[in-house]
């Protein structure tokens, strides 16, 4: 027993939260894994938590038993929110919870630092509030650590290493200002109803200076096209972005026959910059 609330199961009978498939609700009923995936975020003590999604709050219950100090939620479904109020009244001043579109609300003006944000999200938002979290305007985030469940296979594109095929935008993109790595991965019957496929959390722990320095805009970008026809070589699929790539990459010590998959974050890092001198 992680808290004195009725059991997950009794509480989704009682609000009748039937899953719904097109707001990916997949939930987690065992309030033992959630509150050991609140631990895989770290002491939460002395945090302000960001949860998305929290639909019937199991989640959200294991935030809370572990300490969070406050805890912000943003749902969508506004069936979850009669659930959500009953354990913000058993942990008075800690829960707030806005019903909303998470990628259309502004979570800071609700939060202090330093903040954790901790999700298991829901599958069809889930990138885009990944990418967005992973390049703000300005380094360091608003965020110290993004501990995220995802579908397996994207959770293994955000730590792959260059050579594999899972290796690409993500991976750069999270791999060039974090620490990332897998925590868990969970099977489909962890989850109710469950999904067709593995699930695993990622933790990302931000590095307070990029591991090598590079222009974000232009690494962005060289990334994206890069990636954008993966099987290519380099000399061919980075065209666009300078008609002269071919001797820019030689001289860069980057075989200009190599294809994206097998170039490193340093070298990308290395390429955005030269390009952003011109
Ligand atoms: N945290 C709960 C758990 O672990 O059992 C539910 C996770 S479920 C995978 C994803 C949740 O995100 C659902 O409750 C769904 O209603 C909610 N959701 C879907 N799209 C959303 C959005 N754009 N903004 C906020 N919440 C969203």
């Amino acid at each position: 027993m992680i808290d004195d609330l009725p059991p997950l199961r009794a509480v989704i009978a009682r609000h009748d939260l039937r899953a719904k498939k097109a707001l990916g609700q997949n939930f987690l009923l065992d309030l033992n894994l959630t509150a050991r995936i609140a631990r895989a975020a770290g002491d939460l003590r002395g945090a302000d938590v960001l949860e998305v999604g929290p639909g019937p709050g199991g989640l959200t219950r294991g935030l809370l038993a572990e300490g969070a100090r406050r805890v912000l939620a943003i749902e969508k479904d506004p069936r979850c929110l009669p659930a959500l109020a009953e354990i913000a009244a058993a942990y008075p001043g800690r829960l707030s919870v806005i019903e909303g579109d998470a990628l259309a609300i502004d979570p800071l003006a609700h939060l202090t630092p330093p903040i954790k944000v901790v999700s298991n999200l829901p599958y069809n938002v889930g990138t885009e509030l990944l990418v967005r979290w992973l390049t703000p305007r300005d380094w360091p985030p608003f965020w110290d650590s993004l501990t995220l469940m995802f579908q397996r296979e994207v959770a293994e594109r955000i730590v792959a290493k260059p050579g594999s095929k899972a290796y690409g935008r993500l991976a750069l993109l999270a791999q060039w200002r974090c620490e990332a790595r897998i925590v868990l991965t969970l099977p489909p019957e962890a989850f109710t109803p469950p999904p067709k496929v593995s699930s695993a959390v990622v933790q990302l722990t931000r590095l307070a200076e990029p591991r090598f320095p590079a222009p974000a805009a232009m690494l962005e970008r060289v990334v994206a096209t890069a990636f954008n026809q993966r099987r290519k070589m380099l000399r061919s699929s980075l065209r666009t972005l300078d008609p002269g790539i071919e001797a820019r990459l030689t001289r860069l010590g980057i075989a200009p026959t190599a294809r994206a998959e097998e170039i490193g974050l340093e070298a990308f890092c290395a390429l955005a910059r030269d390009l952003d001198a011109g």
